[in-house]
C-alpha cells in the first residue's frame, strides 16, 4: 500500500522533503512548493475565518493557473470538497452543477466571474468569493509576474492572490481529514449526458496519484508539461497529483494551444505528458513541430479517449517516441489500467484495437455480461472495476449510485475483452454499438481502419438511421493539413479491410471535428446532429 491515505500528507510529505523545488512553472513564474503551501495556507485561514468548515464545498473556476493549485490545496487543508468546474462552462451548465454541489466559496478568474459565475453562483447561496486576474494565454506575457493584480476588483469579492500573500504562513488550519473524506467532486465531463458528481475520496486520490507515480516509472523531481485541464480528473491526478507526489514539477500552460504547448517544451524541457490523443494529433500536425521539441520526453502517455494504433506509430516514427496507453474514468480517480515502463502493448490482430494496458496496482478489472456473470477470455462483455480508486458514489443520487456502482463495483458502461495474458481493450462504449441488419458494428474499429489512412487526421463513425438495415454506417473525417482525400476514396480505403457490412456507407468530411474541453471527440454530438 502506498504510504499515504490522504492528500495533505502526500503534500506534507513533499513539503518537507523538497520545500525549495520548483513545484508549478507558468511562462515567467515558478512556484516552490515551500511558496506553494504558504499560499494555500494563507487562502485556508482566510476561508476559516468566512466561517468555511469541514465537508463545506469550493468550486474552482480557472483554466490552468497556478492559482489552481493554491485553491485546490487551501480547500483540502480544510477538510474541503474541491469541485472543478470547466472553465468552458457558461449559465445553462453552471446552474446544474452548482444547484447540485452548493458550494460555500468558489474560486474564479475576474472576467470569469463578471461574465457569467458572478450572478449564478450568487442565485445558488454561495457566500464568498474569491477572483484572481488570470494571465490569458501566457503568449503576450512572458516574465509578468505571477502577482501582478489587475485594478477594477468587483466589491463584491476578495482578490485570491492578495489574500494568500497577505496571510501567507507556514502553519496550516488545525484540521485533519480522514482517507474516506470526499476531497474532489468531479462533474463528468458529458460526453454520456447529464454531469453527475462523482466523490473522489481521499484515500481514491492519494492511492492513484502514487500508483501512477510508480507504474509509470517517473523519477522525483522531474519535469511534466500539462497538456490536460486540471479541472479533469487526468489533469488534477496523473498532472497535479503525481507531481505532488514525487516533488517534480508541473509545467502550466494556459489551456491547451499547439504553439503554447510548443514553446513551453521548448523553454522547459519536461520529461513527461499525458493527454488525450486528439492532443498528440495537433502536436504532430503543427507546422512548427520537429523531433527535437521532444528531446528531452522519457514517457508520454495518452489517457481518456481511444487512442488509435496508427497514430502510435506515426508518433514513434517522426518522434522516436511511443505513446502509452491508459485507461480510466473520473469514477476510478483517472487511471484504471496502463502499460508497465519497458513493455508495450499489443495490437489486436483482427480488430487493430491497441491494448489500454493491464490493471493498476490493486485495480481488478473484469468482464462481464448483461447479467454480470464473468466472461472467459476473449469475450466481449461490459468492464467492471474494483479497487480503492473506485467512488463510492455520486453525489446527491442514491439511484443511480445503487445502478454504476453496487457494492463498490463500478460497471463502466464500456465494452472490451481480455487477452490470454491479461491484457485488456476497450472495443467502445457500449451505447455507442450500431446495429446494421442485426449486425453489431463497433464505431471505434472503424475509426482506427480510417486513422490508418495517411491524409485522415480525425474521424468519428456512428450509426445513422437507414430505412433498410435500421442503422447504417456515417464517418465524419478531419484531413491532415495539406493532404486530399475524397470521401469515395476513405469509404473504399475501409471497404478493402473490413467486413462489407462495417465500412461507412456515408463519409462527410468536416474541417474541424466537434470535440468536449478535455479534448475527446463528441461523437454523440454528430449522432443527434445527424439523427436530426
Ligand atoms: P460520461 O459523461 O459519459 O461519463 P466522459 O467522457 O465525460 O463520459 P470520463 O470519465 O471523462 O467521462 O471518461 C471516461 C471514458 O473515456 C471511459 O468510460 C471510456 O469510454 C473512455 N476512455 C478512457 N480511456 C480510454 C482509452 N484508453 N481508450 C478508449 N477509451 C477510453
Amino acid at each position: 500500500t502506498p504510504p499515504y491515505e490522504d492528500m495533505l500528507s502526500v503534500l506534507a510529505d513533499t513539503r518537507s522533503r523538497f520545500p525549495e523545488r520548483v513545484a508549478l512553472t507558468y511562462f515567467g513564474t515558478e512556484i516552490t512548493y515551500r511558496e506553494l503551501d504558504e499560499l494555500a495556507n494563507g487562502v485556508a485561514h482566510h476561508l476559516v475565518d468566512k466561517g468555511f468548515g469541514g465537508g463545506d464545498r469550493l468550486a474552482v473556476y480557472l483554466q490552468n493557473v497556478p492559482q489552481f493549485a493554491v485553491a485546490v490545496l487551501a480547500g483540502w487543508k480544510l477538510g474541503g470538497i474541491v469541485v472543478p468546474l470547466n472553465p468552458m462552462y457558461r449559465s445553462h451548465e453552471l446552474t446544474t452543477v452548482l444547484g447540485d454541489a452548493q458550494p460555500v466559496a468558489v474560486v474564479s478568474s475576474e472576467r470569469g466571474w463578471h461574465d457569467v459565475l458572478g450572478e449564478v453562483a450568487s442565485a445558488n447561496g454561495v457566500t464568498v468569493a474569491l477572483t484572481t486576474s488570470e494571465l490569458d494565454l501566457a503568449a503576450e506575457h512572458e516574465g509578468t509576474p505571477l502577482c501582478s493584480l489587475e485594478r477594477d476588483r468587483p466589491e463584491e469579492t476578495d482578490d485570491l492572490l492578495e489574500t494568500a500573500a497577505a496571510r501567507r504562513t507556514a502553519t496550516p488550519p488545525a484540521i485533519r481529514v480522514h482517507p474516506d473524506d470526499i476531497a474532489l467532486l468531479t462533474y463528468t465531463s458529458g460526453t454520456g449526458g447529464a454531469p453527475k458528481g462523482a466523490t473522489n475520496t481521499h484515500r481514491n486520490l492519494s492511492f492513484n496519484t502514487q500508483a501512477f507515480t510508480r507504474r509509470a516509472g517517473s523519477e522525483e523531481g522531474s519535469g511534466m508539461i500539462a497538456l490536460a485541464p486540471l479541472f479533469h480528473i487526468t489533469g488534477l491526478v496523473c498532472q497535479f497529483g503525481a507531481v505532488l507526489a514525487l516533488g517534480g514539477r508541473l509545467d502550466l500552460v494556459y489551456r491547451f494551444e499547439p504553439s503554447v504547448v510548443l514553446r513551453a517544451l521548448r523553454r522547459w524541457r519536461p520529461r513527461y505528458m499525458i493527454g488525450p490523443s486528439t492532443a498528440y494529433t495537433a502536436l504532430m500536425n503543427h507546422p512548427e513541430v520537429s523531433a527535437d521539441d521532444f528531446r528531452s520526453f522519457e514517457q508520454v502517455y495518452a489517457g481518456g479517449a481511444p487512442l488509435p494504433s496508427a497514430m502510435v506509430e506515426r508518433f514513434r516514427a517522426e518522434f522516436g517516441l511511443y505513446i502509452r496507453n491508459g485507461y480510466g474514468l473520473t469514477e476510478t480517480t483517472a487511471t484504471a489500467t496502463s502499460v508497465p515502463p519497458h513493455l508495450e502493448a499489443p495490437v489486436d490482430e483482427e480488430t487493430g484495437t491497441i491494448s489500454v494496458g493491464v490493471p493498476t496496482f490493486n485495480c481488478v478489472l473484469r468482464v462481464v455480461d448483461d447479467d454480470g456473470v464473468d466472461l472467459p477470455v476473449r469475450s466481449v462483455g461490459e468492464i467492471v472495476v474494483e479497487g480503492p480508486m473506485v467512488v463510492p458514489s455520486y453525489w446527491n443520487r442514491p439511484e443511480q449510485t445503487e445502478v454504476a456502482l453496487p457494492e463498490g463495483r463500478l460497471h463502466t458502461g464500456d465494452v472490451g475483452f481480455m487477452d490470454e495474458q491479461g491484457w485488456f481493450y476497450v472495443v467502445d462504449r457500449k451505447k455507442d454499438m450500431i446495429n446494421a441488419s442485426g449486425f453489431k458494428i463497433w464505431p471505434r474499429e472503424v475509426e482506427d481502419v480510417l486513422y490508418s489512412h495517411p491524409s485522415v487526421r480525425e474521424a468519428a463513425v456512428v450509426g445513422v438511421p437507414d430505412s433498410y438495415r435500421g442503422e447504417t454506417v456515417r464517418a465524419y473525417v478531419s484531413l491532415v493539413p495539406g493532404r486530399t482525400a475524397t470521401a469515395e476514396e476513405l469509404a473504399e480505403h475501409c471497404k478493402q479491410r473490413l467486413a462489407a457490412y462495417k465500412y461507412p456507407r456515408e463519409v462527410e468530411l468536416l474541417e474541424e471535428l466537434p470535440k468536449t474541453a478535455t479534448g475527446k471527440i463528441l461523437r454523440r454530438r454528430l449522432r443527434d446532429e445527424a439523427r436530426g
